[in-house]
């Protein structure tokens, strides 16, 4: 007997015929004892038109974030009952459950929430009435009852994060591709499919824009140890496992992957008095915000009086947010003035190998240099380097960067 996690995405249930298709497919491969969960998100492009229907009434002066949360949860309860009618069409008792009733606490951050706990009771008394459970992906509830959204790709976390709790014996990530690639197929059309990759640096391509997987359900699957299967809906393929360690000893991967994150936007204040505490009131405000910030440069102090220029980035939708603290601290710390950008772009290497291997840096500045790419900022992490570029210029980037690391004489993914 085994328990068994899957998780359809967007893509898989976008239809009737594809939810139908789904039902059948998981009861052509589930044996007579397995205990089977599905998680399952919103059918096709739910989310976004819920968005676009809420962004007809909304007005962006008002913080409509709770409600936005209720909007967004409703298109999950749709496949979520439909899935569990198709299986019962098929003869396969089934059960459909919201994040609430599968008990999936979260924190109370409006749209990107945080599993903080997970107590599957009902889940599991359903499963041993013998019943399959289709849970809504990216949902869970706040301490005081509220719907919370767990992020874009929020399904996800809900899936390995359920997979974790209910001590699976693996969580299967169903999509439209067959597996994790060395870059996003879609950009970059000789990019290689991987047998296996580490929840270290799946969890460093995720932050970096590989999405594919959102980031805080790769870290549940390390905090949890669960593998993590990432394979296509659509063909029957062995895809990608996403484990502790390597089990292909043999392998020496410099770097795994070439990442784009053009969710991405700019921000600089200029003129910031150069004294002890600056940074710390700006990006603590931030912090407070609940505002991720990334790539942080501050330039040389100006000899003349005594300034500043603070750039850094953070995720487009935080920019009005993020905007508004920072003009805010501005005025009180008498800066120059704020400029923002949207039209930019991170593209980024990753790999545990580089530690230890000189060069890859200059490797990747030397292909966007070739391709006469400007490099705007420059990050690094233990495993990756980014840099940020104008968005029109990615896709040339992306190909220009895989082309260096994965042409044939260095082809480093099995
Ligand atoms: P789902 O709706 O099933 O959650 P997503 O659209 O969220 O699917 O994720 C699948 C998409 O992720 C693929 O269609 C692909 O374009 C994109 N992607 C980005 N980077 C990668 C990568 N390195 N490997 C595979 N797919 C990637
Ligand atoms: N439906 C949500 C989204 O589009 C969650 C998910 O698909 O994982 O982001
Ligand atoms: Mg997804």
């Amino acid at each position: 007997m085994a328990l068994l996690v899957k998780k359809f995405g967007g893509s898989s249930v976008a239809t009737p015929e594809k939810i139908l298709a789904v039902a059948q497919r998981v009861l052509n491969e589930k044996k007579p004892d397995d205990k089977v969960v599905i998680v399952v998100s919103a059918m096709g492009d739910t989310t976004d038109e819920l968005i676009s229907l809420a962004n007809a009434i909304a007005d962006p002066a008002c913080n409509n974030s709770r409600e936005m949360d209720m909007l967004l949860s409703t298109g999950e309860q749709i496949s979520i009952s439909l899935l569990a009618m198709a299986f019962t069409k098929l003869g396969q008792p089934a059960v459909s459950l919201t994040g609430y009733q599968a008990g999936i606490e979260s924190n109370t951050a409006y749209g990107k929430g945080k599993i903080l706990r997970i107590t599957p009771r009902r889940v599991i008394s359903e499963l041993a009435t013998g019943k399959i459970v289709v849970v809504a992906g990216f949902q869970g509830v706040t301490p005081d009852g509220d719907i919370i959204t767990l992020g874009r790709g929020g399904s996800d976390t809900s899936a390995v994060a359920l997979a974790g709790a209910l001590q699976a014996d693996v969580c299967e990530i169903f999509t439209d591709v067959d597996g994790i690639y060395s870059s996003d197929p879609r950009i970059v059309n000789t990019a290689k499919k991987m047998k296996e990759i580490t929840y270290n640096e799946m969890l460093e391509m995720a932050r970096l824009g590989a999405g594919v997987m959102q980031p805080r359900s790769v870290e549940m699957g390390k905090h949890y140890g669960v593998p993590v299967h990432v394979r296509s809906t659509f063909t029957q393929n062995i895809g990608t496992i996403i484990r502790e360690e390597y089990t292909v000893e043999e392998k020496e991967f410099i770097i795994r992957g070439v990442t784009h994150d053009t969710n991405v936007a700019k921000i600089a204040v200029l003129g910031v008095p150069d004294r002890p505490g600056v940074a710390y009131t700006i990006f603590s405000n931030l912090a407070a915000a609940n505002i991720d910030v990334d790539m942080i440069v501050q330039s040389v102090r100006s000899t003349q009086n005594n300034i500043i220029d603070m750039v850094f980035t953070v995720a487009q939708p935080d920019l009005i947010e993020a905007k508004k603290i920072v003009e805010k601290i501005g005025k009180d710390m008498e800066t120059v003035g704020v400029i923002v950008e949207k039209n930019v772009a991170k593209v980024s290497v990753v790999g545990a190998g580089m530690l230890g291997n000189p060069g890859i840096a200059a490797n990747m500045f030397g292909a966007l240099a070739e391709a006469r790419i400007n490099i705007e900022a420059i990050s690094t992490s233990e495993i990756s380097i980014s840099c940020l570029i104008q968005s029109s210029k990615v896709k040339e980037a992306v190909n220009a960067i895989h082309n260096r690391f994965f042409s044939e004489k260095h082809d480093t993914v099995c």
